[in-house]
Parts: C-alpha cells; structure tokens; sequence
C-alpha cells in the first residue's frame, strides 16, 4: 500500500479520500498543517504528497521533497500557481486534477453576484432581527446588463450559460478564444470599458497577476461590479479597496483573496485578525467574500478524490500520465 502525506487536511476532504484511497490501495495520513519549510520533513517515509491551494511547493520545498525520495505531488485542485514548476522539472512529477465541476464554481460566482446586487446577505441578517424595513435594500435587474467574461474555459463558459439564461449580454476576452461562434470575444480594453459586471475565470500566471489593479481601474464603468473566484491575485486588493472608498467599484464579490493563505479555510472568529486590508474589505456593505469556497460541493469532492487517487494510480503504474502538469504548460 503506498503512502501519501495529505496537507492542509480538513474534515469534509477524509469520507471521500479514504473511501478511493481504500479502494484503490492507498493509505493517506492527514496532516492539518500546510506544506510548506517548516511542514515539509513530515512528508519522510511517505511514497506521495497530496496538497491544495495554499501549501507551498517552492523550490526548497521541492529540493526537501526529492532528497526525502518523493517523486509525485498530487493537486487535488486546477490551479498550480502555489509549484515552482521549474524546480519540479525532471525531478517530480506534478499531477492536477484539471475538471471537478465547473458547474460549482460557475453557479458560485453567480450565488455572490445575485447575493451582492440583490442584498441577500443584508435581509438575511434584517429579517432574523425582525426588521423588515426595506430602505438601503434596491438592487438593481441583470437581465440586459452587460457582463465581462475574462477566461472561456470551463468554468468561463458554464459562467457564460447562466448568464445567458438570465437574459444578460456577455462578452468576452480570453488570450486563447475558444473555436465558438457563439461566444462575442472583445479586447480586454474593451470589455473593461463596457461590463457592468466582471467576472473572472483565468488562471493566475505572471500575465494576469493584478489583472484588475490602479490602471484597469481607471478603465471601468462607474458601479462595477467585480467578481473574483478564480485566484487572489489577479486582482490588487489595495486598489480594488481604493475603488470601493472611491466609489468606482459598485460592489465586490470575492471568493478568493490576495493573500488568502494566511487566513481562509481557518477559524479567526475571536482573533484578532492583523491584515487591514482584507478586514476593510470585509466591512464593507457592498464587499461579499466566502473562503475559496466555491469548489465545496458534494459532486466536487468527490470527482477531486476520484481524479487524484486515479492520477496517483497511473503515476504508479507506470500508465499515461493524462494530467500532469509540465513546465512548458504553465500558463496555458
Ligand atoms: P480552464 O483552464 O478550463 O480555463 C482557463 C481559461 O483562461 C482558458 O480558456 C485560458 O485560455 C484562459 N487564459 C489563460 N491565460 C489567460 C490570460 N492571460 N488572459 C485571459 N484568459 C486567459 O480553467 P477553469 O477550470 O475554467 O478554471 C479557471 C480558474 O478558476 C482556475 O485557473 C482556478 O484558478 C480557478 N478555480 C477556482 C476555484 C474556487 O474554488 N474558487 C475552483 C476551481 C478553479
């Protein structure tokens, strides 16, 4: 049975791991520490290591990994930013798991939006204190509203289906346009001169790293709305806070954050949290953020388990190795 160190471990990732893991012949011991310099000499004597979002696989990392005799780090998510991918090169191999359920973080980023424009978040706390005064609560209608899809891969284009279902007209960029018609891609210069929404679904390389920042800003309609469910840092969260005090942000729906690592997926409630920026944010009426949140369904956890206990079978078996990640892919 082969061993795998499973960090940043939390309850709702254990029925399904142990479930594939005993089926497919492997032990995973959950570690609820994160990976990182400190964490990594956990990882002696394990065959693998399975980590998420906000461990971190740099270069030390990755030299600690290959001295420790590990040769595979399974993702049990899309994105890979948190890999030095060129450090990895040759010495490990790097597996994701690319597709879980892009319906999950689609029907997410539009559960905010609707959440945001709508003030659901300010009637659910109303009505619990029996205020029933509507005064404050005008939303505005998405139907004929301009939304700005920034990345037409799976998730982008479910994204794009709901928004179409709600009667709004989409446009696009993407730095690769899908091969579809359908699908009205623009400049990214003009999408930000035309959305009334932005949302976006593009992966975080060092070309979109603060994609939304001063400049764009400076580009957007007066009450944008700005929704984030892809990485953090694609958008500059200093000036995003300055657009907001401004005034030039209508509303921010953010299910991840810049420096998120710190903070998200723990319990700080009765903590003092130390990062002003984020609690600025938070504090704000027309500013919604959930905790990379938006992968957390029952059918993403479990095709996630699926995939990488599949991803470490084949690793081991010596079989095709359909989604791994290579240096010469980043970015794409
Ligand atoms: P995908 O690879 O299917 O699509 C990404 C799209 O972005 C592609 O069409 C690609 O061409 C495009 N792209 C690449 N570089 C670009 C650039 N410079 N400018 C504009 N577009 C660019 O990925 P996906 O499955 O749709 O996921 C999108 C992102 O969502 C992931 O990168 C990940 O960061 C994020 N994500 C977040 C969560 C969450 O829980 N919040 C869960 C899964 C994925």
């Amino acid at each position: 049975m082969k061993k795998i160190a499973f960090f940043d471990a939390k309850p709702y990732d254990k029925p399904s791991f142990e479930a594939y893991g005993k089926r497919y012949g492997f032990d995973f011991t959950f570690f609820e520490a994160k990976l990182n310099e400190d964490t990594v000499s956990l990882t002696q004597g394990f065959d693998g290591v399975c980590v998420f979002v906000n461990d971190t696989v740099n270069a030390a990392v990755i030299e600690r990994l290959y001295g420790y005799g590990i040769r595979v780090v399974a993702l049990r998510c899309a994105g890979f930013n948190q890999v030095d991918l060129a450090a990895a090169d040759g010495r490990i191999t790097v597996l994701r798991v690319p597709a879980y359920s892009p319906y999950a973080v689609a029907e997410h980023a539009m559960a905010m939006l609707l959440t945001s424009i709508r003030r659901i978040h300010k009637a659910y706390i109303r009505t619990r204190d029996f205020n029933f005064s509507l005064n404050g609560m005008t939303g505005f209608d998405l139907h004929g509203k301009t939304v700005g899809v920034i990345g037409t891969g799976r998730i982008g284009r479910v994204f794009i289906d709901i928004c179409r279902g709600f009667g709004m007209n989409v446009i696009a960029y993407d730095k690769y346009p899908a091969d579809d018609p359908s699908i009205r891609y623009v400049t990214l210069d003009e999408l930000f001169a035309a959305s009334d929404i932005i949302s976006l679904h593009c992966p975080l390389t060092e070309e979109t790293y603060h994609l939304i920042d001063r400049n764009t800003l400076s580009k957007l309609k007066k009450g944008v709305v700005i929704v984030n469910t892809s990485r953090g840092a694609l958008v500059d969260a200093d000036a995003l806070l300055d657009g907001i005090k401004e005034r030039k942000i209508g509303a921010a729906c953010l299910d991840v954050y810049e420096e998120e690592s710190e903070w998200f997926f723990s319990d700080y409630s009765g903590h003092i949290v130390a990062d002003d920026v984020l609690a600025r944010l938070i504090s704000m009426p027309n500013v919604i953020v959930t905790s990379h949140q938006a992968f957390l369904t029952e059918e993403a956890l479990d095709n996630i388990a699926e995939t990488t206990v599949g991803n470490l079978r084949a690793f081991f078996d010596g079989d095709v190795l359909q989604n791994e990640v290579r240096l010469h892919a980043a970015g794409v």
